[in-house]
């Protein structure tokens, strides 16, 4: 991944000939390779145009460092997800005029009314993934489903981990923005789909890792039907009772050659609710 600064009009993660427009599959919308459209074009030169500015630091190692110093001290502590979130610049994921607050443990608008996760909130998801058993064993996150792509800034972050990312957003304009924002590192272990990861994406199942990005009432049985065994589900769930949204964990298990799904409940989060459909 390189952190060039806009100089001489490249920078990250700009790559036009990887951009993916999106064709119909099935129900969901499943992204290819083909030969960028004119409106991912113009997008990509107002994203090169929004640039940050130079100057900020933004650009620099320490900025992120300094933010992984403030993270371990609030109580992250798994080295690996620490250096995924040193290492991806998450200024170049957020509109020019927030970029200077990138490395705030704070979320910020994405647009259409999302939020681009705290990064505090993306490590403690990432260490509980880390936590389940088949993540222990192997030292990585194996081949991920993420619901919700936003802005991608959490894919990248998970592409640092896993062997492969599947990350599905339902809304047209931020899956565009995130094929655009990922163009480095598409192709290699990030896959872009265009749908609703309510359905979980059955092609590619199972999964050893899910993680959403969105919260609705309960685990939908998509993701518990495409998750291996051995795997483990993190997300945001209404709280029981009805009273906010709290983490949930889900592993699964094999007992006797059977699948169970043990479920334990953590914090309270606070998570753009999990829609259906597409947009
Ligand atoms: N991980 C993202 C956070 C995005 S916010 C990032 O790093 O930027 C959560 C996202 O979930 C929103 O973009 C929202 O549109 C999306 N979302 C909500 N319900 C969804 C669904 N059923 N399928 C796919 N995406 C969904």
């Amino acid at each position: 991944m390189s952190e060039g600064a806009p100089k001489g009009g490249k920078r990250f993660p700009l790559s036009l000939d990887k951009a993916l427009p999106a064709t119909r599959q099935g129900g969901a919308v499943r992204g290819e390779v083909l030969r960028p459209q004119r409106h991912l074009q113009l997008a990509a030169e107002d994203a090169a145009r929004q640039a940050a500015p130079s100057g900020l630091g933004l650009d620099s190692a320490g900025v992120r460092q300094r933010m992984v110093q403030r993270l371990k001290q609030e109580g992250l502590s798994d080295e690996r997800v620490l250096q995924a979130l040193a290492h991806v610049p998450r200024h170049q994921f957020v509109d020019t005029a927030l970029a200077i607050q990138a490395y705030e443990d704070t979320s910020l608008p994405i647009g259409h009314g999302q939020t681009i996760s705290k990064p505090s909130v993306v490590g403690r998801m990432l260490e509980l993934l880390f936590a389940g058993a088949g993540a222990r064993e192997r030292g990585e996150l194996g081949r991920v489903l993420e619901i919700g792509t936003g802005c991608g800034y959490q894919a990248a972050v998970l592409a640092e981990l896993s062997r492969q990312v599947v990350s599905i957003e339902r809304l047209k304009p931020l899956h565009d923005k995130a094929v655009l924002n990922l163009a480095a590192l598409r192709g290699h272990r990030i896959r872009l789909l265009y749908g609703d990861g309510k359905l979980g994406h059955a092609p590619q199942a199972p999964y050893d890792s899910i993680v959403a990005a969105a919260g609705g009432e309960d685990v939908p049985g998509a993701w518990l039907a495409q998750l291996a065994p051995g795997g483990r589900l993190v997300a945001p769930m209404a709280a029981p009772g009805g009273r906010g949204q709290v983490l949930v964990v889900v592993d699964h298990v094999l007992i006797g050659g059977h699948s169970q799904f043990l479920r334990s409940t953590q914090e309270a989060v606070q998570f753009v609710p999990l829609k259906s459909g597409v947009m």
